[in-house]
């Protein structure tokens, strides 16, 4: 069984749904190997942007590469690709060994091969043992290994995900979500990642493609995303930033005024407690150990707060704006 990864290019893909278009003109390149997310709110077109690279939807426009090989005109089950599907979709009435041997029965392999096939695979996915355990008495993370274990029998050059942890509970999708990562990096292939969560998105990925409307609006590594957002869209959604949209706040704040058509961006972490502040009331309180999240009002503008460890216990506290952005206003 040989695994490798190829690269994944997209040029100005377009698809409508009658009068609704759904992806808008996507054009990017995945690097061989590496794994990519599709990040954005619900409805931007993301499903749609990896269905198509899957071959369930047609672009009206544009080409989808896998390696230097255009693949629009192939159906699904001729593609390089294989997906790994919310919840899994593995048949629950089937043994583990069954699951994994499902695709490859599918494709004639013969008999012996297909056995052997489904040894190697649960050995990468380390769930030998398992083989004729029936689904249902697995936990979360054993299903995840097995659908990866499926995905990758087939032999794919490329995995879509179609956010496949979005119903684990929170400690349970941050465990999956680590080994996902190292199995991906043991297997090397090209990973092409969907979700709406951006703790997700930057915890996984080399690089995230962030959606808004059809569009991607911004692509980088995740620090750059988070460090150097290009638009109030990106800081909001991305990074959970403060966009200080009321000019006077914003001189009042920074010292600042945004400008025309743009607006300041201020991380939580970037406002800061200090005893020479402006006075603000604090509003809501979240202690999550390692910080706490103070929701604040200041003039009656709502302002986040992230502040290490505890926080005073007070309802007025005093804040200074240590860093920010000005980006232009997308909202
Ligand atoms: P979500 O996270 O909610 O799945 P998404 O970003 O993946 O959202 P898509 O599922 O790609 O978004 O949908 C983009 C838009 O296209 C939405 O408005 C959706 O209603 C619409 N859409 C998707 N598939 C179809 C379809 N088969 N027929 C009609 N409209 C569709």
């Amino acid at each position: 069984m040989s695994l490798h990864g190829e690269t994944v290019t997209l040029n100005g893909v377009r698809k409508s749904f009658g009068d609704l278009t759904a992806v808008d003109g996507v054009s990017f390149k995945i690097p061989a190997g590496s794994f990519f997310s599709l990040l954005g709110p619900s409805g931007c077109g993301k499903s749609t942007t990896l269905r198509m690279i899957a071959g369930f939807e047609r672009p009206d426009e544009g080409d989808i590469l896998i390696g230097d090989r255009s693949v629009v005109t192939l159906p699904a089950s001729r593609r390089p690709t294989a997906m790994v599907f919310q919840n899994y979709a593995l048949f629950p009435h089937m043994t583990v060994g069954q699951n994994v041997a499902y695709g490859l029965n599918v494709r004639r392999l013969k008999k012996d091969d297909v056995r052997a096939r489904v040894r190697e695979v649960l050995e990468r996915v380390d769930m030998t043992a398992f083989e004729d355990t029936p689904v249902p008495s697995l936990s979360g993370g054993q299903q995840q290994r097995v659908a990866l274990a499926r995905a990758i029998a087939v032999e794919p050059q490329v995995i879509l995900f179609d956010e496949p942890l979005s119903n684990l509970d929170v400690a349970l999708r941050q465990q999956t979500r680590k080994e996902l990562k190292t199995l991906q990096n043991d297997i090397g292939l090209t990973s092409l990642y969907v979700t709406h969560d951006q703790e997700e998105a930057m915890a996984m990925s080399d690089q995230v493609a962030v959606m808004r409307a059809g569009r991607v609006v911004q692509i980088g590594k995740p620090e750059i995303l988070y460090m150097e957002p290009e638009t109030a869209f990106v800081a909001s959604f991305l990074g959970g930033a403060n966009i200080l949209v009321d000019a006077a706040h914003s001189v009042k704040l920074t010292g600042v005024e945004p400008g025309k058509g743009r607006v300041l961006s201020v991380r939580a972490e970037d406002v800061v407690l200090r005893n020479d502040g402006h006075v603000a009331l604090v509003v809501g309180r979240q202690f999550l150990g390692h910080v706490t999240e103070l929701d604040v009002e200041l003039d009656g503008i709502p302002l986040r707060v992230r502040v290490p460890g505890m926080a005073p216990d007070s309802t007025e506290i005093r804040i200074a704006v240590e860093a920010f952005r000005s980006v232009p206003n997308d909202l």
